[in-house]
């Protein structure tokens, strides 16, 4: 694992403990580099519980590696109840800043990790 990360804002290299840049002062981990993955969780006949570690793994990664959010593919049945779910519960414990079935296409959800 490595345990340095570069500030995004002056490029120094820092400890991946330190919260603030002691050189800018910019609050590292609501730092992002903006970009958001897409994961596919419904389609490859992942039961519920499967789908949720899924979930769970893909925001512990975008999180570690300062993505701004993720895209979920949920389908339409019980997996996307589930995800529904699951993810009121991260919003309640204020780990998302956000998240939304996408308005075109039910069968996906985006969810906000920091604002870019
Ligand atoms: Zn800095």
């Amino acid at each position: 694992m490595n345990n340095k990360i570069d500030c995004l804002q002056c490029g120094m290299i820092l400890s991946r403990e330190m919260s603030h840049c002691p050189k800018c002062d910019d609050l590292l981990d609501q730092q992002t580099d903006g970009h958001v993955v897409t994961v596919d969780i419904a389609h490859d006949r992942e039961t519920v519980r499967v789908a949720i570690t899924k979930l769970n793994k893909t925001l512990d990664e975008v999180n570690r590696d300062r993505g701004a959010g993720a895209r979920f593919i949920v389908g339409s049945g019980r997996i996307r109840e589930a995800i529904g779910a699951e993810l009121a519960t991260y919003l309640y414990r204020k780990e998302i800043l956000s998240f939304e079935f996408e308005g075109n296409n039910q069968g996906a959800i985006l969810v906000m990790l920091r604002k870019h």
